[in-house]
């Protein structure tokens, strides 16, 4: 059987993790693989998490399923803070997923049993498991431009001119809030904008919310989301706790779709439920139980927010003090964007070529579409790598 499998190409940032690996440079950097990482270049349990593990260890007596959407306390928590209060809890149905990814695959999953004909539009660039997702499923996808190269920002008028082209059921995929790979974000006034395009033209909007907290903060990076929501009769949330709980092995997120009423969202709710039986059968419970310990402990949460607010601020800094040096390094205000950018990402610009030179030449380790994590960056070695990225530019 297995003889006619096609060999299934690596994924290109696994790759470059173990090329990095194997490099005996002890100056090496990696800013390719999407993990947060504190000045230690360590990626730290959360101390909330720890916490809320502690109480869970001393006090769980069962291992025994869950129910199938998973721990529906969980959903209803990561559902708020996600959305507040822009829409009425009955028109709400989630369920608990492995991840993030596991959230976006359900929800695939759920277009497709919907509405087959329906073709998901994303974003060039995206995060490429996006685009292999879809193409997994055999879900007929197209993309609209979204990065501008030369101003390191959203082009706005060539996204618009692009989704014009959507028909009536077709899904918009967006990304909540801290644009992987890019860093660049639309504006509030933007996602206004996006709102009524998506009311008028009758397309449903699925957003990927991997990153709440990383950007300006839970609140702001969660206001187009909310105000889309508030306007549309039909959406798609994926909601992963890998990045701002630090959960990322246990796998932890949810998969939340708001319904025309709530009579409808009672299906859409069953519909759920029997795509994780189909999958996965029940999601994992351990992360889970523990974000919804800290989100429903005054205290936890607090904390948890605390240390959020401390990792965005280190991001935020570690931008600023980047920008600065490459102005310096490169006597142009040409990469100032990287300040303006929001997340643990910002894409550069440079090119494959470019991006190779820095592995080769420098240790510098980022992916092929010129994408750096930020929070990989050493607070001392700005400058050191300002002058290397000016180097390969030149
Ligand atoms: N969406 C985006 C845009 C991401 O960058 C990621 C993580 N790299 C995810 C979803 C999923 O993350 P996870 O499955 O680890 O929660």
């Amino acid at each position: 059987m297995f003889e006619t499998l096609k060999p299934s190409p690596p994924d290109k940032i696994i790759e470059l993790l173990e090329m990095f690996r194997a490099d005996p440079r002890t100056e090496k950097l990696d800013l390719g693989v999407g993990v947060y990482k504190d000045a230690n270049g360590k990626t730290p349990v959360m101390r909330a998490v720890k916490a809320a593990e502690k109480r869970l260890l001393d006090t769980q007596d069962s291992k025994s399923y869950v129910g199938i959407l998973g721990d529906l306390e969980f959903v209803k928590l990561l559902g708020e803070l996600a959305l507040g209060s822009s829409v009425p809890a009955d028109r709400i149905a989630g369920a608990q997923t492995p991840g993030g990814t596991g959230a976006i695959r359900q929800i695939l999953e759920l277009i497709k049993r919907s509405n087959p004909a329906a073709t998901v539009w994303y974003s060039d660039p995206t995060w490429p498991n996006h685009p292999a997702m879809l193409a997994h499923l055999g879900i007929p996808s197209r993309t609209y431009r979204y990065f501008d190269a030369a101003t390191g920002g959203v082009d706005f008028a060539a996204m618009m001119a692009d989704l014009v082209a959507m028909k009536p059921g077709d899904v918009l995929l967006l990304h909540g809030c801290c644009h992987n790979p890019t860093g660049a974000n639309l504006t509030l006034e933007q996602w206004a904008e996006v709102t009524d395009f998506v009311v008028k033209a009758g397309v449903v909007p699925f957003i990927d919310l991997a990153y709440q907290g990383f950007g300006d903060g839970l609140e702001a990076d969660a206001a187009g989301v909310r105000h889309m929501a508030a306007a549309v009769p039909e959406m798609l949330l994926a909601v992963s706790c890998s990045k701002n709980f630090g959960l990322y092995r246990d796998r932890v997120g949810a998969a939340i779709a708001i319904s025309e009423t709530a009579e409808k969202s009672a299906i859409t709710k069953a519909n759920l439920a029997s795509l994780s039986r189909l999958n996965f059968s029940f999601p994992p419970d351990h992360g889970a139980k523990v974000v919804a310990l800290i989100l429903s402990d005054p205290a936890l949460k607090a904390d948890w927010q605390a240390e959020l607010e401390s990792m965005r601020a280190g991001m935020l800094e570690l931008r600023k003090g980047l920008a600065n040096e490459l102005r310096r390094a490169t006597n142009s205000d040409r990469f100032d964007f990287v300040g303006t950018h929001r997340g643990m990402f910002s894409r550069l610009g440079l090119s494959p070529e470019q991006v190779v030179k820095l592995r080769e030449d420098f240790g510098i380790y980022a992916v092929g579409d010129s994408r750096i994590n930020i929070a990989g960056l050493p607070a001392q070695g700005l400058g050191k790598l300002a002058a290397a990225i000016a180097s390969v530019e030149s």
